[in-house]
């Protein structure tokens, strides 16, 4: 049973004159039994945010607790946590099993059960029962990060930290393995932080996420809330690929808004009375050629081909626009949005 808490947590790293701010003020509450993921651009903390849960980092401001204890004076070894890193860092000259066995070496198992038991139980859980005499790099590169997973886990630690465990792998790799990481993880119902650049990873795999930027929490909550309700332009950008538009409110109805965006007036949504400007946005998907109202035609700058739709990057009146379209757009796509598909930002 453990529950992470971090509060007013700081990193700064070189000095008054040369500093960088990795974290600056992070409050998190990680539940217990809960897959909590760090999502954020590169640079933005989340490795830091780890370390400093591990113990490897020691904050320069704030407090990181396990279960209300304070941990800051504890060393990483005292901490009770199994790691995964992207590499996975399996000792090249050991058997797979010993590998697994070597996060025994300084615990006992749990239980009583003897070390042999344990490796069997857990590489069980990893599925590679009988892979346990083989050399890791007899294995595949998933298999190698199953056998890292076990090893974290061989301890019965309280709480697994896994950084980018997934990114040195192949697509579709990566997906099997994820929905193997989610399966195991609750079933130990283990206490786990995730660290993923990768939103649609997070939004897959998490209970809840937190999603960074520049040392600090944007947004924490689960993966529909994240989606559907961005808390701010950062969110709405990085993690669903949303076009946010700001506008200047020029007319207010019972039932309605019409907001000046550049030379367009759209239909909004009523908004909050005496509400003169607004940024609101829309995801990919509600930006449809078949809308008949709040109609722009955007310049196609490029397109991906995704399967089942087209993400198209573009323009309109200086803003960027992203589309998710069923087909290949010619260079230039008239698309509309109905307004109760609109979310707002901010309004002032
Ligand atoms: P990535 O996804 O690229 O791994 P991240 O979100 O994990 O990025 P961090 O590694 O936590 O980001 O780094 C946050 C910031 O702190 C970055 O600007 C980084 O350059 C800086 N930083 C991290 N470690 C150190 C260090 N030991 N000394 C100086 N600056 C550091």
């Amino acid at each position: 049973m453990t529950e992470l808490r971090l509060e007013g947590v700081s990193k700064r790293y070189g000095t008054d004159d040369d500093e960088t701010v990795a974290l600056a003020g992070v409050d998190l509450t990680v539940r217990d039994g809960e897959f909590f993921t760090l999502v954020g651009p590169s640079g933005c903390g989340k490795t830091t945010t780890l370390r400093t849960i591990a113990g490897f980092e020691t904050p320069t401001e704030g407090t990181v607790a396990f279960d209300g204890e304070a941990m800051t004076a504890v060393p990483p070894e005292d901490r009770d946590i199994g790691i995964v890193f992207q590499s996975y860092a399996l000792f090249p000259h050991m058997s797979v099993a010993e590998n697994v066995g070597y996060g025994l070496e300084f615990r006992d198992p749990p239980d009583g059960r003897s070390v042999d038991d344990r490796v069997a139980e857990l590489l069980e859980l990893v599925d590679l029962s009988g892979m346990g005499e083989r050399a890791p790099d007899q294995l595949s590169g998933g298999q190698q990060q199953r056998v890292a997973l076990a090893r974290a886990l061989a301890p019965a630690p309280d709480l697994l930290l896994l950084d980018e465990p997934l990114s040195a792998l192949d697509a579709q790799l990566r997906e099997s393995l994820r929905l193997q990481l989610k399966r195991i993880q609750s079933t130990l119902d283990i206490t786990t932080v995730y660290v993923t650049h990768d939103q649609e990873e997070a939004l897959a795999i998490s209970d809840r996420l937190a999603v960074m930027s520049a040392g600090t929490v944007e947004q924490v909550g689960p993966p529909q809330e994240i989606y559907h309700e961005p808390a701010t332009r950062f969110v709405a950008e990085f993690v669903g690929d949303n076009t946010v538009f700001d506008g200047r409110v020029s007319e207010t109805t019972a039932d309605g808004a019409r907001v000046a965006v550049g030379d367009a007036t759209f239909d909004l949504p009523a908004l909050p009375p005496g509400t003169e400007t607004v940024s609101f946005c829309l995801r990919p998907g509600t930006l449809t050629r078949d809308a008949d109202r709040n109609r722009v035609t955007v310049a196609v700058d490029t397109c991906e081909f995704l399967g089942e739709r087209v993400r198209v990057h573009g323009r309109w009146n200086g803003t960027a626009i992203v589309l998710g379209l069923e087909s290949m757009p010619p260079e230039t796509v008239t698309v509309g949005f109905a307004p109760e598909d609109v979310h707002v930002l901010e309004t002032s």
